[in-house]
Order: C-alpha cells, then structure tokens, then sequence
C-alpha cells in the first residue's frame, strides 16, 4: 500500500546554534595559533553540534582540515568538505576500512604497525601518522618510525596528541619535545600537535596546523582562552502544560519538591533522553527574556518541570532556553564540557 506521509510539524524542542559565535570561534583559534593553521575537530557529529550545520560554517570561515574518528562520519562531512582534507583519526581496522579510505580519498591516521602494513598493502597513497608521545593512547611508538612500513609511507600530517593540555605539567613539554623528535625521525609535510588548549600552550607546541574541537564549540578548556570563546549552542524548549499549585503539593518523580506557597509552574519539552540529564534536577534554570525559572523536583525522560512565579505571562507552546554555559554548567553538575556537549540526543533536530 502506498501512503503519503503528513509533513512532520516542527519539533518542540531545538538547539539554537549560532554560526558567528563558531565563526569567531575558529578564527580566534586560528589567530592564536600563530603561523600555524586551525583545523577543525568534527567528529562526533561536531561534538553533537551537528556537521551539516558546523562544517559549511566552519569552511566559510577559511577552515580547511578537518578531523573524524569514525569511518561512518565521513560521508556527512564529504558534502561539505573536499576528501583529501579529511582525516580519520581511528584509522583502519580491517580491509574494508582501507577499501572505504581508497574510494572516499580520504586519509586515514596510522595510528600502529598494524595499520601501517594494512595501508601500505592495499597500495597506499597520502596518509597522516598519530605518534605516541606520553599519552599511551592510540599511536605509533617512537620506536616504531625507523621501522620501513613506516618510513614507507606517504605522510601529510604528523600527529602527536597532548594529556594534560588543559593543566600545567611537565608532561606537555616531554610530550612536546618527544613530538619534535618525532619530526626529525619521519619525512612528513606538516606537523600538528595542539587541541584546543594546547593552542594556548603556545609557538612550540603550534606545528603547521593545530586540531581545536571543544572551543570552536563554545568551550573553555582552560583560563588563558576565557573572554576569547563564545557560546555556541543553548537547548531550548516549549513549554507544554502551565499550572497552578496549592502551598503543600509535590512536583515529579518522588515528589522532590514541595511548594511552601502557592505556585505557578511550567512543563517543558526536555529531559534526560534528551541528554538533560537528572543532574539538573532541582538545580538547573531555564531562562526567559532574562528571567530565571528554576528546575523542581526531578528531571524525567521527556520533560522538566520550572517555576514561572516570576514569567505570569508565559503560556503554553512559549519556549525557553535552558541555562547551558558550558563552564559553569560543568562545575554545577560535575559532568566535562564534553559530555555536556555530546550528551545532546537525536531528538533535537539538527
Ligand atoms: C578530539 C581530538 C582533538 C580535539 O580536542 P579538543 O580538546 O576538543 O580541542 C584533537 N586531536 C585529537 C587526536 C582528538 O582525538
């Protein structure tokens, strides 16, 4: 049976992403990283920010390198940016991952002897190397550049990936000296070194091209790139049922909170399978025209209850914007900024 699908109406929950917030973003990172160039980290689908929004903008900004983890990220990137720019910092594990690198023509980061003998196998071509220099996560040993798979290959980038980036310790200048020693050992064209707070490290640690991800998208990393990032994305959502309580009556699951007085209070579109999560509960706020409508009681699957004692006039499919500041929403729940980007689910239209 044939049957036309209705038009989906729009979603009562959104991200509001703003493109000259990532575009001063980048271009920042890429002022700060001196003579070298900024790429771009998307993977994850743009740490949740999503790729078809994050890539044009960030290509229009004179973004040019751009990195993913997945080979399944590649296809929604390839629309936007040409192949050979791109780089896959899992690399190969198979056969099929080497054929997928061949057809696409994007490179793949040999990250192990392993991945080197399966590149070089298939008959090669341009690719990056991820060199492990203290973080003890993927990548080659030092060690293992003499060894001629790997003087063998066709490298663009030489990677190196910091630990401790974001905190003052030794390690990032034994990971820093240990890279430049890396350069010295393999023939490469560009060097890259720094993610987004390694940036901040400075001229040493810039290379040809530094791999910013957290602070194009409105992260701070760490106190020398305050006052330089702005806010990118703020989850917003409609508010579905307004009600009166009486002074004595309990909000949500477990009936957490309890109103002292009587209350007028919202239920909005967003909740933990949203990615906000029951941290929030009984701490979060969301906003309107500046006003703060804070969380009661428990946050649940699909929706969070807020106080709108001080928004008489919001009625019900108004929208709010939940409090979402990366810095200060990591140090209110606990959870990276990281997580509080990535968390960010399907249900959001991207
Ligand atoms: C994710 C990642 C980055 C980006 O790091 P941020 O801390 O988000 O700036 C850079 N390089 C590699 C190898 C990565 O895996």
């Amino acid at each position: 049976m044939v049957t036309m699908q209705p038009e989906l109406p729009p979603a009562a929950l959104r991200l509001k992403r703003d493109a000259n917030a990532l575009t001063a973003n980048w271009r920042a990172l890429d002022r700060l990283s001196g003579s070298a160039r900024a790429g771009a980290a998307v993977k994850a689908d743009a740490y949740g920010v999503g790729v078809d929004f994050a890539a044009p903008v960030l290509r229009e900004a004179g973004c040019e390198d751009f990195f993913v983890a997945h080979w399944a990220e590649v296809s929604a990137l390839l629309s936007h940016v040409p192949a050979d720019r791109v780089s896959v910092l899992h690399g190969p594990l198979s056969a099929l991952d080497v054929r997928f690198a061949l057809a696409t023509g994007v490179k793949p980061v040999i990250n192990s002897l392993y991945q080197a003998a399966l590149w070089r196998d298939a008959g090669g071509g341009a690719c990056d190397v991820m060199v492990d220099t203290g973080i003890n996560r993927l990548g080659l040993a030092l060690a293992d550049l003499a060894d001629p798979l790997v003087q063998g290959l066709d490298v663009d980038l030489l990677h190196s990936h910091l630990a401790s980036a974001d905190e003052d310790s030794p390690l990032n200048q034994l990971q820093c000296q240990r890279w430049n020693d890396a350069r010295g050992l393999l023939p490469h064209r560009r060097a890259s070194l720094a993610n987004s707070a390694g940036i901040a490290l400075g001229a040493n640690y810039h290379g040809d091209l530094t791999r910013p991800g957290l602070a194009l998208y409105g992260g701070v990393p760490c106190p020398a790139l305050a006052g330089t990032i702005a806010q990118v994305v703020t989850p917003q959502a409609a508010l579905m049922q307004v009600r009166e309580l009486q002074a004595g009556e309990t909000v949500g699951y477990n009936a957490t909170f309890t109103a002292p007085v009587p209350m007028r209070v919202g239920v909005v579109c967003l909740g933990y399978a949203d990615g906000y999560l029951r941290c929030w509960s009984g701490k979060g706020h969301f906003r309107h025209n500046g006003l703060p409508l804070p969380v009661l009681g428990r946050v649940s699957m699909d929706m969070t209850i807020i106080d709108l004692s001080t928004a008489h006039q919001l009625r019900e499919g108004d929208w709010v914007d939940a409090d979402y500041a990366l810095v200060d929403a990591a140090a209110e729940t606990g959870l990276s900024q990281y997580e509080l980007l990535t968390l960010l689910g399907r249900r959001f239209p991207r």
